[in-house]
């Protein structure tokens, strides 16, 4: 029997890399509905191509393809609780991924996650629903991906340490000094991956490595001091742990997300990703240490996970709102650092024991956000 999947965010880069899997895999996959935010043109074409027709268009009103029935992000929890799938992917960007990954959850449908604003915002909740629901919470991020199946039937306490890598992004060659003048277009250059404009500004601040240390601690419920980063630039290691012994075990692969999106998708089998071969004949690897001075963004995250509380939501709020604000060339690209540690010296310390409490001290840190960007 086919699997049934619903693709949200199915316009964007993890959204399209799964449209392609599901084209190469027309046996294994049907596709019981799509979402998208303004792409309407695109989502319309995916739908013919794939043969579905449940669509949803959350960024406007009305559109001129006949096609799309549902439209506004109010009915997009609605629209996922009803649907048929069996696996959910939610590619959406940003943290307006957190309600859809938790109606696909409270649903029943496994999840595929890409958007790591979920689990950087509401990590225990999520887990704990994923667990009271019997659903698999399956990583599509790369480096947690890897660890997911470094992790698959080891023994935790032989775990010592998570070795997330990076590639250290468009300035990776840069100074810190020269961080101050860099342009927009500079910062969307990444050197390894083709990514949304948001992944790729942070990778270039690291605060995507920030996010993603803080979404490691959530999923793998491990102790941020437990967690490393490594500036990895050939992007070839995805990840690493060290066990007990002080042995490191690594995932290499071709940097090509179809891989965790589709063992995500097959889980727990497997299936060749078409032309992700990699032969490491002549290839070199180097690792070095991340420069705290040079990425505060990774500082700064490293500081919001071991306070806990909703200091991970505020880091992901401020960041939010100061790259949206650096996109529309209203700051410099050091001011995303500058401003995220300006809010996180609030007093972040409260949990939230609700998504709607999420949704709220989110709500708050953007406030706070938009306010002190004025004062910059
Ligand atoms: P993109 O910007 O390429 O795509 C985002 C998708 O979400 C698009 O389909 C977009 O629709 C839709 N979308 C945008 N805003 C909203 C909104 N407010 N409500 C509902 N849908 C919306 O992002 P990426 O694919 O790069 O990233 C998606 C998520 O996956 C992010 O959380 C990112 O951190 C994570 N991720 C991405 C990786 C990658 O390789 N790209 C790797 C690992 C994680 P439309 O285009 O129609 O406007
Ligand atoms: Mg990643």
């Amino acid at each position: 029997m086919k699997k049934k999947v619903l693709i949200l965010g199915s316009t964007g880069s993890i959204g399209t890399s799964t449209v392609d899997i599901m084209k190469t895999f027309p046996d294994h996959f049907e596709v019981t509905g799509l979402s998208a935010h303004s792409n309407d043109e695109l989502l319309v074409k995916q739908a013919k191509e794939l043969g579905c027709n449940n669509l949803i268009l959350t960024g406007k009103e009305e559109s001129t393809y006949k096609e799309i029935k549902t439209f506004t992000y109010e009915r997009l929890t609605d629209f996922i609780r009803e649907n048929k799938a069996d696996i959910v992917v939610n590619g959406i960007a940003g943290s307006r991924g957190l309600e859809p990954s938790a109606a696909a959850i409270e649903s029943g449908k496994d999840l595929a996650l890409a958007n790591k604003e979920t689990l950087v915002m509401a990590g225990p909740l999520i887990r704990d629903l994923a667990d009271k629901k019997g659903v698999k919470l399956l990583p599509v991020d790369s480096e947690h991906s890897a660890l997911f199946y470094l992790l698959e039937n080891r023994n935790p306490a032989h775990v010592e340490e998570l070795i997330l890598t990076a590639s250290g992004g468009a300035f990776r060659d840069l100074k810190k000094e020269e961080l101050c003048n860099v342009s927009l277009e500079d910062a969307l250059k990444h050197p390894t991956w083709s990514m949304g404009q948001k992944i790729t500004i942070d990778s270039a601040s690291m605060a995507n490595k920030g996010l993603e240390v803080i979404e490691a601690c959530m999923l793998f419920h491990i102790p941020v001091h437990r967690i490393k980063v490594l500036i990895h630039p050939q992007s070839y290691v995805h990840s690493l742990i060290r066990t007990k012994d002080q042995a490191m075990y690594a995932q290499i692969s071709s940097p090509d997300m179809r891989l965790p999106i589709q063992n995500a998708l097959f889980f727990p089998d497997q299936e060749p990703v078409q032309s992700s071969f990699l032969d490491l004949a002549g290839k070199s690897l180097t690792f070095s240490e991340p420069d705290e001075e040079k990425y505060p963004m990774l500082k700064l995250a490293f500081k919001a996970a071991e306070r806990g509380g909703s200091y991970p939501i505020a880091y992901n709020a401020a960041n939010e709102v100061a790259v949206a604000a650096f996109l529309q060339r209203e700051i410099q690209f050091m001011d995303i650092p500058l401003l995220t540690e300006k809010v996180l010296s609030v007093d972040w310390s409260h949990s939230c024991g609700s998504l709607s409490e999420v949704i709220k001290t989110d709500g708050e840190a953007r406030t706070i956000s938009h306010e002190l960007i004025k004062e910059l």
